[in-house]
């Protein structure tokens, strides 16, 4: 391990952006996590090398970008963790006749690039402004709300594969589906993402924005610590209307008050689990299996976790 902290030293150019031991709490949204043993911020010049390093070394590596759809174990998660994160958040926006493009690094953060969308009077991404992921995380999940998603926008994508190779994907190659993209499935690191959007009228923008706040503020347990929806809404169809969303199925369940430990089911969100403050990652992994139980013995539906667990549980 020493050989290899020493060699991604002389690799990654910031001297503060590897580090030993680091604890995921502090890069979850859940606030729960063990130690990984490297965590590495990295820029998009060094990946290449990192990657190659880490595969000679056989030092398993994990890529997480804002950590807002993650599940780390208390135990932690062993080699490194590659975050894509600040150290690649550069946010470019090229006007047209119609509408912009914007080229987005892929750990700029998904509201920033919303919010600057909205502000320059480009439409298409006001669904975003409170997602709390980065680009790479949202392309990766499809991340979406109120009716858009990724997919809406995304015009292609840049990925880094194992070998260090440079791969560019169209938005038809992407394979994007319910909160899901092809890039779920391959071992490859998203590094850049270019969005199209509309010229729009900024005030209906701001309205669209508005509203969508509310209707959070509303529904959801905003200031919480969460992972956002904690299950996959049940598919009943082809279309996202046909879909039975996961807290009607806890409601009927009787699991709106569950707890274990300090997670609790939202009081305002049946679908969020929450970290009521000090909850452990094995409290919110038991409370997630019992309503996962609850709601198969009592509705024959088997609901699956939107989340991603890393580490051991
Ligand atoms: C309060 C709250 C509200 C939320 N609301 C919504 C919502 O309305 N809609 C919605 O869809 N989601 C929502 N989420 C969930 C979450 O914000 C999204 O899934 C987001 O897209 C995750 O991005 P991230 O950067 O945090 O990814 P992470 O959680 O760090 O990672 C998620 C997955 O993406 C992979 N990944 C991340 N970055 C890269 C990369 N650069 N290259 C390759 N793989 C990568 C990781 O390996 C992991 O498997 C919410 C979460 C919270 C906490």
């Amino acid at each position: 391990m020493e050989r290899v902290i020493s060699s991604l030293r002389k690799i990654v150019r910031d001297e503060n952006a590897v580090m030993i031991d680091e604890p995921m709490s502090r890069h979850t949204t859940f606030g729960v996590g063990g130690t990984a043993d490297i965590f590495i911020s990295a820029a998009v010049d060094e990946l290449k090398d990192i990657i190659s390093l880490l595969i000679e070394e056989k030092c398993p590596y994990t890529v997480v970008g804002n950590g807002s759809n993650l599940l780390v174990s208390d135990k932690g998660i062993r080699g490194a963790v590659i975050c894509i994160g600040k150290r690649m958040s550069s946010v470019e926006i090229i006007e047209g006749d119609s509408g912009s493009i914007i080229k987005a690094a892929s750990g700029a953060m998904l509201p920033i690039v919303a919010k600057k969308a909205c502000d320059s009077g480009l439409t298409g991404l006001e669904f975003a402004t409170q997602i709390p992921g980065t680009i790479g995380g949202a392309v990766y999940m499809n991340a979406g709300a109120f009716g858009g998603d990724m997919s809406d926008t995304v015009q292609s994508v840049t990925t880094i594969d194992m070998n260090g190779a440079v791969k560019h994907y169209k938005s038809e190659e992407a394979d994007f589906g319910y909160r899901t993209s092809i890039f779920s499935k391959k071992n490859e690191i998203i590094t850049e993402a270019v969005l199209g959007l509309l010229k729009g009228d900024k005030d209906r923008i701001s309205e669209k924005v508005l509203s969508i706040h509310e209707k959070r503020a509303a529904s959801q347990p905003v200031g919480k610590r969460s992972a956002g929806s904690t299950f996959r809404k049940i598919s009943d169809g082809d279309t996202p209307e046909s879909m039975t969303p996961a807290w009607k199925l806890i409601q009927q369940a009787g699991m709106k008050d569950a707890s274990v430990g300090r997670a609790r089911v939202s009081e305002k969100h049946s679908g969020f689990v929450i970290n009521d403050g000090g909850a452990t990652a094995a409290d919110i992994y038991t409370l997630i299996n019992e309503i996962i139980d609850q709601v198969k013995n009592r509705t024959g539906v088997t609901l699956e976790p939107e989340i991603k667990m890393l580490g051991e549980f």
